[in-house]
């Protein structure tokens, strides 16, 4: 049997930097768990564009159709900031979540005891947090239709369009719900059901699936305005939230400074099934390419790592090996492992991110 295969794209700023110690971790897991892949790395974003004048090119997009799992680092920066919105780096990401159908993304907020101090909240409030925000990730008002600006009268109009179908609420509902079942049973769907339609087709949508085929799952609604003061006031009262892509990509920003860094957070990204029942699937951290601290060795690469982690439990069927990288990070972090953005400014000398490395190998 051939090894499952790894598309590594490391992207722009930080991406490739963060990649670089996942890169030895896979490498550490074929020496040493005999656990081993057959990985290969292509560009994608800025990278892909300054090559090949499109963000993504097609033999990439092919390739990550065939592969077991996709690894992104980040894509974008100031360099690209003036380019025509069809080949900007974000472009890259987009198309592989589109053309994968990647419909489902799973955000865990999850408070690592040794850093509850360093949460934006109290420690109580904190300390053994453990939640997952799925948030819907191919529709919704990042690609309804129409869109963009023109002129009306004297004056520029921009326009977007918030647009669900019935299926895409209930496929990424059931994959909340398939989670729940695995996690504390329990979920929150969050919309804005008492101003837009969308809301209301949403909260539909939900309860019929919960009804007809989720019953034993604990259900409840919140307005997403709600959830956001709810989700900094008592987050702990959450197992599993649904929503849509926009309030996702807010709520789940939102629930990052509740576990101290954006540099601690992991993400997965899954589609329907393949023939052999692996999900179609990319990885990356939930940060951006952090332009202000590329190349300067500071970036924290443990999100990138535990998302490594969550494609050996979600794509690889390693639970154990996923756990054993989390307890290793875990363990760092216990011992007092930090890079700059889990420090304040008097709290001593960061390490760099070869050095998290370095000590999460050893781990
Ligand atoms: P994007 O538009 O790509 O989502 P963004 O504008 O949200 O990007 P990020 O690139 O995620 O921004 O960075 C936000 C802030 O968090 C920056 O100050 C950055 O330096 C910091 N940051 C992000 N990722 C990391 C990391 N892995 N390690 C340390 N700091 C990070
Ligand atoms: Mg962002």
């Amino acid at each position: 049997m051939s090894n499952p295969s790894i598309l590594i794209l490391p992207g722009d700023g930080i991406g490739p930097e963060v990649m670089a110690q996942v890169t030895r971790i896979i490498d550490w897991f074929g020496e040493k768990r005999d656990l081993k892949f057959d990985v290969e790395t292509d560009l994608v974003g800025g990278a892909a564009y300054d090559k090949h004048g499109v963000p993504l090119s097609d033999e990439t997009m092919a390739r990550a159709m065939e592969v077991d799992a996709v690894l992104l680092g980040a894509v974008g920066g100031p360099k690209y900031d003036d380019l025509d919105f069809s080949v900007k780096p974000e472009r890259g990401l987009l198309r592989l979540r589109k053309e994968m159908d990647l419909f489902s993304n799973l955000r865990p907020a999850q408070c690592f005891d040794a850093l509850a101090d360093f949460s934006s909240l109290k420690k109580d409030i904190v300390s053994g947090l453990d939640i997952m925000i799925v948030r819907e990730l191919t529709s919704g008002v990042y690609f309804g239709e129409p869109r963009g600006i023109h002129k009306e009268g004297n004056e520029r109009v921009g326009i977007n369009t918030q647009r669900y179908t019935e299926s895409e609420i209930a496929r990424v509902a059931r994959s909340a719900f398939e989670l729940a079942r695995k996690r504390g049973n329990k979920v929150c769907s969050m919309e804005k059901a008492n101003v837009m339609e969308s809301g209301i087709l949403w909260r539909d949508v939900v309860t019929e699936i919960h009804e007809t085929e989720y019953p034993d799952v604990e259900l409840s609604h919140m307005y997403a305005d709600n959830g956001a003061m709810q989700l900094v006031r008592a987050p702990k009262q959450f197992d599993v939230i649904v929503t849509d892509n926009l309030f996702g990509d807010v709520l789940s920003d939102c629930a990052a400074m509740l576990t101290g860094s954006l540099g601690m957070l992991p993400s997965a990204s899954l589609g329907l099934p393949n023939a052999d029942g692996r999900p179609k699937a990319l990885y990356e951290p939930v940060h951006g390419s952090a332009p202000d601290i590329t190349g300067q060795g500071k970036a924290n690469p443990i999100a990138c790592i535990l998302s490594f982690a969550m494609a050996l439990r979600y794509s690889f069927d390693q639970g154990d090996e996923a756990t054993r990288l989390e307890k290793a990070v875990e363990k760092v972090l216990a011992d007092g492992a930090r890079t700059a953005d889990l420090m304040g400014p008097e709290d001593g000398t960061p390490i760099s991110t070869t050095q998290m490395g370095d000590v999460i190998l050893e781990a």
